[in-house]
């Protein structure tokens, strides 16, 4: 099996600060990690840059792009309460969403057959219209479009298992039955989207899925539900190709949410969907 992770670093280029919960530290202990134990040389992939803005209209306003592209140039700058961008974080972005293209091209053309993005700015919170909580653009919402348009799929799969909703990218696909979104995340939390009854619009009713828990909940129940609903969400949908969020922050030493998932119960719940 061929497997590539996708890494550039300008990831670290994006400065958000030492205290904010997001910054570079998260990619440099994963590489840290892999070189010790000498898989990086194995599974890294360079990233060329193939992200145009252009290519970002396909997902956000020609306004909300302006507008981050705008505020590298005044770095460092604010794109909302938690949302910083610095002098060289337009490039990370660009960069980020290249992975994103790059993975899928490469797993379409027959190179990989499963691929890892290790990227920053994360995505999946940001909206057609504007950056929010950590998010320029919208990376996975991005790898779904060049998916659709690339390469005409029609049945995309993006499971989202970050213990946040991700609004941006429900909010992406919610009228369109090419792309089934399926979350699992933490409720109540930020960003406050993510309603069980939240299940799509127009002729994309039934396409969106949203499974809450509730601060506290033990892994074995989450991972339990994790797989009835995921496993009927598959038979229901055949998809084509599967898109992981893969946020961590489920994870139960992380300070910013409050479920109980180990190191182990990620690893289980990938064999789970592949
Ligand atoms: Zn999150």
């Amino acid at each position: 099996m061929a497997f590539g992770l996708f890494y550039d670093e300008h990831f670290i280029e994006h400065k958000t600060g030492n205290s904010h919960p997001e910054n570079a530290r998260r990619l440099k202990v994963v590489k840290k990690r892999l070189e010790s134990e000498g898989l990086w040389p194995k599974i890294f992939r360079p990233v060329t840059l193939r992200c145009t803005p252009e290519f970002l209209e396909k997902n956000h306003t020609r306004h909300h792009i302006n507008r981050v592209f705008a505020s590298c140039k005044t770095a460092p700058h604010s794109l909302d309460s938690d949302t910083p961008v610095s002098e060289h974080s337009c490039e990370a972005a660009m960069m980020a969403v290249s992975a994103s293209v790059e993975a899928t091209n490469q797993v379409m053309e027959g190179q990989l057959d499963r691929a890892f993005c290790l990227v920053r700015p994360p995505g999946h919170h940001a909206e057609k219209d504007r950056a929010m909580g950590f998010c320029l653009f919208n990376n996975v919402a991005l790898a779904a479009h060049n998916l659709l348009c690339s390469f005409k799929l029609d049945r995309i799969l993006i499971l989202d298992w970050d213990v946040h909703h991700g609004n941006g990218t429900q909010h992406s696909f919610y009228a369109d039955p090419r792309v089934f979104y399926l979350s699992f995340h933490q409720w109540p939390l930020y960003p406050g989207s993510g309603r069980p009854d939240e299940t799509g619009e127009g002729a994309g009713k039934g396409y969106t899925r949203n499974v809450i828990f509730a601060p506290g909940t033990g892994n074995e129940d989450y991972l339990k539900t994790f797989k009835q609903v995921s496993t009927e969400v598959f038979e229901f949908f055949q998809p084509q190709f599967v898109l992981i969020s893969a946020g961590f922050d489920a994870h139960r030493d992380d300070p910013l949410a409050q479920l109980m998932l180990t190191s182990e119960d990620f690893r289980e719940m990938t064999r789970h969907v592949v």
